[in-house]
């Protein structure tokens, strides 16, 4: 079993096809020629290995000249991908585009500039001048659900396509403990105050590297005013008449329909 990642997966028949199904594919690409592919361990007893496509390479063109020829190889964003593909995939390829996206942004040592290598045992890099040893890189993040007399607080993100609501999020600042980064995060983005943060649940979320952190937490506080950079729109919205929200897969949902849930027994 193979992925051909960038931020695309390849995926034939709602599954990533084996080495010898993308022959075509590879000859056509000068991917024979690349140096190889990382090898990432065993998923249901199949060696997996995860490829960057060749520089130039355009997904977008063998996704159309494969639907032409009546292929059903596509190339998928991946991240709009979580929740259809099987658990299995999805956790294997979140996997690999993490790692590639860790390989292509580590290739010198950033002590001393030297190309890095890979360390002997670990899944990390070595630079051969001065020793420095790098990891990849997780960077955490809260999202949470914050409810204030059986409503939920949605918001709409500038990146979010036109009418899509969902939980805020933001990334850990150094020196924060979670629930600091929760209060603060909320407090920019809407300028409320909350209270009785709990985790409830996490997920890997690699676009490209992060780790999601899921909370709830009780309103406390203040009106909503979103921040007009971020956030352009948020409100409280009853469960009975929710927007648009993010897909089954995604941790935003999981803690919505568990809140929904408990809100509907
Ligand atoms: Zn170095």
């Amino acid at each position: 079993m193979n992925f051909f990642c960038g931020d695309d997966l390849l995926v034939k028949e709602q599954t990533v096809p084996r080495l010898s199904e993308v022959s075509e594919l590879i000859d056509g690409s000068g991917i024979n020629s690349m140096s190889g592919g990382s090898y990432f361990g065993t998923v249901n007893g199949t060696g997996c290995i995860a490829f960057n496509m060749p520089a130039g390479f355009n997904s977008a063109e063998f996704t159309a000249s494969a639907a032409d020829g009546g292929s059903s190889q596509q190339f998928v964003l991946l991240r709009r991908y979580v929740g259809e593909l099987d658990d299995f995939i999805n956790s294997a390829a979140g996997y690999a585009s993490h790692m590639l996206h860790w390989d292509r942004h580590s290739r010198y040592c950033g002590r001393c500039g030297t190309e890095n290598g890979w360390h002997p045992k670990e899944r990390a890099k070595l630079c051969p001048s001065c020793g420095s040893l790098q990891f990849p890189r997780i960077s955490p993040a809260i999202i949470i659900m914050i409810q204030k007399e059986g409503e939920v607080l949605l918001a709409h993100n500038c990146r979010f396509p036109e009418g899509r609501y969902s939980l805020l999020a933001g990334f850990m600042e150094m020196g924060e403990t979670i629930e600091q980064t929760a209060a603060r995060e909320v407090r920019e983005e809407v300028g409320i105050e909350i209270g009785n943060i709990r985790y409830i649940a996490s997920q890997s979320w690699p676009f490209p590297d992060s780790l999601m952190l899921g909370l709830s937490a009780e309103y406390r506080s203040g009106d909503i005013k979103p921040d007009g950079i971020e956030i352009t729109d948020a409100g409280w919205f009853n469960p009975d008449s929710f927007p648009s929200i993010p897909g089954h897969g995604t941790i935003a949902r999981k803690l919505i329909d568990e809140y929904t849930k408990t809100y509907k027994s």
